[in-house]
């Protein structure tokens, strides 16, 4: 597949840096994507970063991620957010949760929304859907199917105590690719206990390199 995925907004300190609450929205929406950038490249898609790190305002922002998406012809065009509104700081036990925003839910994005929208809520967020947004540039300007991940709220905190940024790429990038991606395997060290004479641990050694591994005389 060939994929263009951004971070919603300016960096941090900047003008239209997007939503502040017990997290800033635009740091979260930077790792995820990285995150999820990662995920996808190694399973072989090519993926466009279109992020826009120097917007003058939030329109030249919008403007600037819209024309590097559709600089590249894709499959598939994803914005990270993160929504704000919820006004829960000290925690009520309950998320507010993810939604996932396209142009039309009659439009080419659906499966890939639905999919996305699945397997955060698996991590424990609350399900607010897939919502049909007509009004928004990024969602109405680009040339390929779009989708706009609100992943959770900045301004609540149990939607913050359940947010990991490498679960919520995961979950994104599974829901893009429709599979499941695993967990990462656990590696482990080993050593040679032992002193050995010259000729032994030579022996040694080409053993182990015979195998295919690295190993050294000490
Ligand atoms: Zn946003």
């Amino acid at each position: 597949m060939k994929i263009n995925i951004h971070a919603g907004h300016n960096p941090d300190g900047k003008t239209a840096c997007g939503a502040v609450g017990l997290i800033k929205e635009s740091t979260e929406a930077r790792k995820v994507k990285d995150e999820v950038i990662k995920l996808l490249k190694a399973k072989g898609h090519t993926v466009y970063d279109c992020t826009c790190e120097n917007g003058s305002s939030q329109s030249d922002v919008l403007k600037k991620i819209v024309a590097k998406c559709n600089a590249h012809s894709v499959d598939l065009d994803v914005s990270i957010h993160f929504n704000s509104g919820a006004s829960d700081k000290k925690g009520n036990g309950k998320t507010t949760g993810l939604e996932v925003l396209v142009y039309s839910t009659a439009g080419k994005s659906l499966p890939y929304a639905e999919r996305v929208l699945k397997k955060i809520a698996g991590l424990g967020f609350k399900n607010r859907g897939v919502k049909s947004r007509k009004d928004l540039y990024f969602l109405k300007n680009t040339k390929a199917p779009a989708m706009l991940v609100e992943c959770c709220f900045v301004d609540d905190k149990d939607d913050v105590k359940l947010y990991d940024y490498k679960k919520m790429a995961k979950a994104i990038a599974e829901g893009i690719l429709n599979k499941s991606l695993g967990a990462e395997e656990k590696k482990y060290k080993i050593i040679l206990k032992g002193s050995y004479t010259k000729a032994k641990a030579e022996k040694i050694v080409k053993a182990v390199k015979d195998l295919g591994y690295t190993a050294e005389m000490q």
